[in-house]
């Protein structure tokens, strides 16, 4: 034998978590075919991990149970990161029973279900997108201003290589930029089928990691990375296609130009909000950026192009040649990526079709400062204060029945009992060591 070790590439098959980490099992890339429903095996407690990479104590699961990973075929993303010595070969999975039923706390197939349901109860589809924050740590570049070009160009061809890999991956990148905070970045994607849209968020945050790992940087997209730092947040956008595939988010007659149907599944959402931060800002750190004044988002308020607003109409281009049907979307800012993309967008999904079956009004739409309202005046504008942290956002699960009712009761037990573990490890001092240690796992 002469020569250099022949490398055998792998495929791994990955499920996101409940505690948002991208976990999974690999074959050779060589044996794996579409369409032969090959599996890998997995196991039930893991979905009990805290991200401390402890196991929740006491689970419903255990140390015995068998689960499969079953790969989609069609959300393979097979492409080259710059600095890597294999192409990163990733299939989302769902996690399956050994029959091939989907287990009962699979995220992704909780988000499938939820916009199966969306569809055959009222025609529509659901178009995402999720735009991430995130920043490099400890890289020691000289200070640049906020938004600057020399903010982007000190860490060149970052960039580049990003929208790279990116584009290799089948997944359009759309913007780039040099965020508003230290060393902060973001970057948007095109549009795409809301499954997809939550695939694509996976792959971007592992896309990031690994890229910035072989340049031997530090990237965090930890909600905060210091308790006055700025906040990293996941802005998911959404917009709907009816049943012939025509936009019908928007209606121009329609108070913020939104449409009637659109209107009732934000009004879902906003009045299932406090208990959905459970699973869209699911640390307890995610709530040192849910404050006032963090354009982060702090209450229940449907805004007009308002960056404080929880759910956001944004703004219509008139430039060019897009056509602002397509282009109208909302937006929901109460999200970090410590949440697992597809149970944050299931739970929208699941808020705003109650919000279509129950017929909801459109929300009144606001803009200014909630804290210098009378609190009656917070009442009649719906402005309710989101809960303050990960612990009140579990009670506030826990009361609303209406949410709990979506998942199996073991579902909501796993969930509830790994985060209050994470809480327990985490321990009660807010303060920049927290979000180091959070900074380090995200
Ligand atoms: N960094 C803000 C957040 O935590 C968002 C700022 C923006 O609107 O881009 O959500
Ligand atoms: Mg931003």
């Amino acid at each position: 034998m002469s020569g250099n070790p022949a490398l055998e590439p792998l495929v791994t098959f990955v499920t996101t978590d409940y505690a948002g980490i991208t976990r999974g099992r690999s074959i050779a890339a060589s044996s794996y075919a579409p369409g032969q429903q090959k599996t890998v095996g997995w196991v039930p407690a893991n979905m009990s991990l805290t991200p401390f990479d402890l196991i929740a104590d006491p689970n419903p699961w255990g140390s015995s149970g068998d689960l499969r990973l079953l790969p989609d075929d069609n959300a393979h993303f097979n492409f080259a990161i710059e600095g890597s010595a294999t192409p990163l070969d990733i299939i989302m999975s769902d996690i399956v029973e050994l029959d091939g039923k989907p287990w009962v706390c699979c995220p992704r197939s909780f988000l499938k279900q939820a916009l199966a349901d969306l569809a055959a109860e009222t025609g529509l589809t659901l178009l995402a997108s999720f735009e991430h924050e995130f920043q490099l740590l400890g890289v020691n570049w000289p200070a640049a201003p906020a938004f600057a070009l020399q903010a982007q160009r000190r860490a060149d061809p970052f960039g580049p290589a990003l929208m790279g890999a990116l584009r290799d991956a089948g997944v359009a990148p759309e913007v780039f930029i040099p965020e508003y905070g230290k060393d902060q970045f973001e970057i948007t994607l095109a549009p795409a089928d809301a499954l997809a849209s939550a695939d694509r968020a996976v792959l971007l945050r592992e896309t990031v990691r690994e890229l910035c790992r072989n340049r031997g940087w530090h990237c965090s997209f930890a909600p905060k990375t210091a308790v006055n730092g700025v906040g990293n947040g996941v802005h998911i956008h959404f917009s709907f296609r009816d049943a012939k595939g025509t936009p019908s988010t928007q209606d121009a007659t329609l108070p913020g130009g939104v449409s009637a149907v659109a209107a009732s599944f934000v009004a879902g959402i906003l009045s299932h909000l406090p208990a959905l931060t459970a699973f869209t800002a699911p640390s307890p750190i995610s709530y040192l950026r849910l404050q006032p004044h963090h354009w982060s988002s702090s209450y229940t308020w449907f805004g007009d192009r308002d960056r404080e607003a929880s759910l956001r109409i944004c703004p219509v281009n008139r430039v060019g040649k897009a056509d602002p049907a397509k282009t109208f979307n909302i937006e929901y800012r109460p999200a970090d990526a410590t949440a697992c993309p597809h149970l944050a967008l299931g739970v929208i999904v699941r808020a705003g079709l109650e919000g279509i079956r129950r017929k909801l009004a459109a929300p009144p739409l606001f803009s200014g400062d909630p804290a210098l309202l009378e609190q009656s005046e917070r009442d009649a504008l719906g402005l309710q204060r989101l809960p303050q942290s990960l612990v009140q956002a579990l009670d506030t699960l826990l009361a609303d029945k209406t949410v709990c009712g979506w998942f199996a009761p073991v579902a909501i037990e796993t969930y509830v009992g790994m985060k209050r573990m994470e809480i327990k490890l985490a321990g009660d001092a807010m303060d920049d060591a927290m979000c180091r240690r959070y900074s380090d796992i995200y």
